[in-house]
């Protein structure tokens, strides 16, 4: 068992995990036993899957013992690891479980390489169209 899940993408289904509030250090109530080795080096912020809504603590920085940042964020990132919400480790309880089956569909749009076609709003639309009809669930 690990604290963390070393992913900052839904481990269910893939989605993107968005946060739910301004990063803050982690709270004696969510880390338990192990908040003496995460307080002031641990900062975190409720987060879900935006698709199948698991419940997330994003990890948002992360400070190793000499004080230097344990990993760096890639622009564009909001956190770089994961724990379940109600455990503080990489095993969920009841809470943290998805709310939905989320389905991915691959769905052809056009040639590789990408830079040599550009799709339409109509052909987008269609193609659009065309993934909400094979994800259709029966
Ligand atoms: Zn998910």
């Amino acid at each position: 068992m690990s604290r963390n899940l070393a992913r900052a993408s839904c481990p269910y289904c893939d989605g993107r995990v968005v946060l739910e509030e301004e990063p803050r250090p982690v709270r004696h109530e969510e880390a338990g036993v192990y908040f003496m080795e995460y307080r002031d080096v641990l900062v975190v912020a409720n987060a879900h899957c935006e698709d199948c809504e698991a419940q997330y603590l994003a990890w948002v920085e992360h400070r190793g013992s000499a004080g230097h940042l344990a990993w760096p964020m890639e622009p564009g990132q909001t956190h770089r690891d994961l724990s379940f919400r109600s455990t503080f480790n990489d095993e969920p309880g009841d809470a943290d479980l998805p709310k939905h089956i989320v389905l991915r569909v691959p769905v052809r749009v056009g040639p590789w390489p990408p830079g040599k076609w550009n799709l339409t709003d109509d052909e987008l639309k269609a193609a659009q169209e065309a993934a909400q009809a094979k994800a259709r669930y029966r």
